[in-house]
């Protein structure tokens, strides 16, 4: 609204002195007509006009430009008096104004404004001197006065008119414009006005022909010069182009600083010391400091420490001109002490006026971007759950201290391989959110007792991984071991609930035999594996023997499954007798392996490694079906009431197996033998492991009529408290109490209660790996219905076994002919 405002003034404002210029230009030529020094007064204007345009470039003091077209119109006053000065500056101010290519209304207002105060000066000298060619005929003091009053005059005139029209243009107050313009016009003017006198006393002198003739020649010097300039064009601009270029700099410098200004991205002007000489907006804003504060100070102070050597050194490079600009990626520190990610442009600028060197910077900030870069760069190496450092790390860390070992062997490391012994039973009896919560907090008791140096990682499950470093002696990591077991050993509350585990530990220390990390991490995980098998919450040092048998139990997994394909699997089997009337009740099937080199393999040695490669599952199924089938034979061979049972064991993984059910039915189905006729055995363990779905497991068994035994009783957890819940026919004493089992000993206690509590429960008992006539002895007078063992037979082949059948049958009572008062007496040997 303002801005029309003031446009509109202004056109007026210009209108008007056009109109004023018009009327003074008619009137002067309403008085020209008459006069005839049209030629010479051409000749004037052409100079003017040229005059104009050849000299503006020849700056004086650097400043302000030759007065020239103003002393030729002077002249033109003082030969051809006023009319003649107003049509003159009239045709040369529009000439100049058609250069500069102004519109039609500023061309001619700029004209005007000059016909006006050329008009005015005329007007005041006439009514002052009356005739102004008499004034200037001979120099006088009347001719200096006439010359101060038309150049003050005329000059304030233009100024007037320009500051009124600048003013409303540009919003400054009137005086300030007014005086800017004022002085120079002030000076060209007198300038102008003492060239037009002298050159007036020269055409005296001269005459006005030698004069015009001066004039063409200083106009062909000038023309030579410039076409010599024009030639060396290549080395210097001319005056022209050097003001074009000047005023081009000048805009380009503007545009410049705007958007430097204005920009997006932080730039800033920095001194070859490091000052900061100029900062932009963006600057400021990534950096938190205001303008004044960086101005003057040193931008390494607010570099990152870290940072700052190779930023220093790709400075100096640049200063030497090794590159032309440098770029890297570094932090600041933000006025509020965080760290600031900053992609860094650095190029060099000279100051062409100092000759110094400065530092241009170009300053964009990529700290969200790092911060995301950063936060996957952890989630690849961290382990979600607990924050630890995962596999991946572990191994880096593992593979550097292998490397620093290497060059120096006094730096001895030590890896420690920890597994949770009851993580499984508490997943799966509390869930899997206390599981969770269980994993974290050993993760953070861990950190807590291990030096900050240390790595301790998840290696995902319940697996964890600690590597000590700097080491002096290789008790210090058993030292670390057992102080771990210590901590994790404390009850942990989670939910509200109080937790208890243990950990085994295995512990593999440095040697230089070690080349890859993986090696070092295998062995401390066999060491685990033998804290484990040694019964667990324990640690152990991995050693070479331990590695022969590792490596004996990778051969013997590789040979287990040749095995399940060769069908190098059989069965024995080991009478079960009743020790009240020595009757035989039935066999349990023992599986075993004749292996093509080594011979006959114990289950003890490979049932373990069938387990965990999983074959057990193959095996089990070979062992279930094939003595299925061969008791119902002997059934039907030897008939007796009741009659005999075939027992046959569930390793823990074929008891987890979900098809168990399925899979039994179908055999008993396959087989036909009668389900009562077959009982399975079941470790105590195994049932306690889970028991809600084992008793769920037991209960659809029992529902296809096959019997149920738990295999080595007493040795496990004590499950006697939920022993009635299980729906059990048959207790197995573990044979170490039978074994070692005196009078009025603590095992014959055990083997007692247990007697009792089966009779209690309805269940039957049977005794394992009787050898003794004491033992046998003693078991009867516990009350133990059944027995088993080397004293009555050892696993026998199928044979052996329908050969035990036979006798027995064919002995008038059908039993083991066996008197209890006599010595020992193996009856049948394998
Ligand atoms: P188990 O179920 O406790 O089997 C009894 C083990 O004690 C058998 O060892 C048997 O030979 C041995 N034994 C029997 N009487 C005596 C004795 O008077 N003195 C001594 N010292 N030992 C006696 P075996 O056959 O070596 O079996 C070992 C273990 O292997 C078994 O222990 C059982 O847990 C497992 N096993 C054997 N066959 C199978 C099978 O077919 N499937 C599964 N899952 N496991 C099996
Ligand atoms: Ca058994
Ligand atoms: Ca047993």
């Amino acid at each position: 609204m303002e801005s029309a405002d003031n446009q509109r003034f202004n056109r007026r404002f210009m209108q008007a002195v056009v109109a004023l210029g018009a009327l003074a230009l008619l009137y002067s030529l309403y008085r020209l007509a008459s006069a005839d020094f049209a030629i010479p007064l051409l000749l004037l204007a052409l100079t003017a006009i040229h005059s104009k345009e050849r000299f503006a470039a020849v700056r004086l003091a650097g400043k302000r430009r030759l007065p020239a077209p103003e002393a030729l119109i002077f002249l033109a006053m003082l030969l051809f008096d006023g009319e003649a000065a107003i049509l003159l500056s009239a045709v040369v101010a529009l000439c100049l104004s058609l250069r500069t290519g102004k519109d039609g209304l500023s061309l001619l207002f700029n004209s005007a404004v000059t016909v006006v105060s050329t008009s005015l000066v005329v007007f005041v000298l006439r009514l002052n001197f009356g005739s102004i060619s008499e004034v200037f005929a001979n120099l006088s003091m009347t001719s200096v006065n006439a010359v101060c009053i038309a150049v003050l005059l005329h000059s304030a005139v233009r100024a007037t008119i320009a500051a009124i029209g600048e003013a409303y243009k540009i919003k400054q107050p009137v005086w300030k414009i007014w005086g800017i313009n004022y002085a120079w016009t002030a000076l060209t003017c007198m300038a102008g006005a003492c060239l037009a006198t002298a050159a007036l006393k020269l055409i005296e002198l001269a005459g006005f022909e030698n004069f015009v003739a001066m004039t063409a020649i200083v106009m062909v010097a000038d023309f030579s010069f410039r076409s010599y300039r024009a030639n060396d064009a290549f080395h210097a601009p001319d005056a022209k182009s050097a003001g074009r270029q000047k005023s081009e700099q000048k805009e380009s410098e503007e545009r410049f600083r705007s958007a430097f200004d204005y920009a997006a991205i932080g730039m800033a002007l920095v001194s070859s010391e490091g000052r900061w000489l100029q900062v932009n907006r963006s600057l400021c804003d990534i950096l938190g400091y205001t303008e004044d504060e960086l101005l003057g100070s040193d931008f390494l102070i607010i570099t990152h420490p870290d940072d700052l050597g190779t930023a220093l050194s790709n400075i100096r490079n640049l200063i030497k001109g090794n590159v032309p600009t440098y770029q890297m990626e570094k932090r600041y520190i933000h006025k509020q002490g965080h760290e600031v990610w900053v992609n860094w442009s650095v190029s060099l600028a000279r100051d062409t006026h100092t000759k110094s060197v400065h530092l241009i910077f170009q300053i964009q900030d990529i700290t969200n971007r790092k911060l995301a870069e950063q936060q996957l760069h952890h989630d690849a190496f961290h382990d979600a759950l607990t924050g630890l450092p995962n596999r991946a790390l572990f191994m880096d860390h593992l593979k550097l201290a292998i490397a620093r070992a290497k060059r120096n062997p006094e730096q001895m490391f030590a890896v420690l391989y920890l597994d949770l012994d009851r993580f499984k039973v508490i997943n799966d009896s509390l869930g899997h959110m206390i599981g969770d919560q269980l994993l974290v907090a050993i993760a953070r008791r861990l950190e807590a007792c291990l030096r900050p140096g240390d790595t301790v990682a998840r290696l995902g499950g319940d697996e964890f991984v600690v590597l000590i470093e700097d080491i002096k002696a290789e008790n210090e990591a058993i030292y670390v071991a057992e102080r771990v077991q210590k901590e994790l050993r404390l009850p942990l509350t989670l939910s509200g609930r109080e937790v208890f585990t243990t950990v085994s530990i295995g512990i593999a220390h440095s040697s230089p035999n070690y080349q890859h990390a993986e090696d070092i991490l295998r062995d401390a995980d066999t060491a685990m594996y033998r804290a484990k098998s040694a019964g667990k919450a324990r640690h152990e040092i991995f050693d070479t023997a331990m590695h022969a048998r590792a490596m004996n139990l990778l051969q013997l997994e590789t040979d287990l499954r040749r095995a399940v394909e060769r069908e190098e699997f059989f069965i024995q089997y080991q009478p079960i007798v009743d020790l009240d009337n020595f009757h035989l009740r039935g066999f349990e099937a023992l599986v075993r392996w004749r292996h093509p080199e080594r011979g006959f393999v114990s289950p003890i040695d490979f049932i373990p490694v069938a387990e965990e490669t999983g074959l057990i599952v193959q095996i089990g199924e070979f062992v279930l079906r094939e003595s299925c089938k061969q008791m119902q034979r002997w059934q039907k061979l030897f008939p007796s009431d009741p009659p005999l049972f075939i027992s046959v064991n569930l390793s823990g993984r074929q008891f987890a197996q979900h098809d168990l059910i399925n899979e039994v039915a179908y055999i008993l189905n396959e087989t036909k033998i009668d389900p009562h006729s077959l009982k399975l055995e079941i470790t105590e363990s195994v049932v306690m492991e889970n028991i809600e779905t084992a008793t769920e497991m037991l209960r659809q068994l029992r529902a296809l009529g096959v019997q149920l035994s738990i295999d080595d009783f007493g040795t496990g957890y004590s499950s006697l408290s939920y022993l009635h819940r299980f729906p059990i026919d048959t207790l197995k004493i573990d044979r170490s109490f039978v074994t070692a089992m005196s009078d009025n000993n603590e095992n014959t206690e055990i083997v007692r209660t247990i007697v009792m509590l089966a009779q209690n429960l309805g269940m039957d008992v049977v005794a394992e790996g009787v050898e003794t006539n004491e033992q046998l002895a003693l078991l009867r007078k516990l009350g133990c219905e059944n027995g088993q063992g080397y004293f009555f037979s050892k696993p026998v082949h199928t044979d052996g076994a329908e050969k035990i059948i036979s006798d027995t049958y064919a002995s008038q009572a059908q039993a083991f002919p066996v008197n209890p008062a006599s010595s020992r007496k193996v009856l049948y040997v394998a």
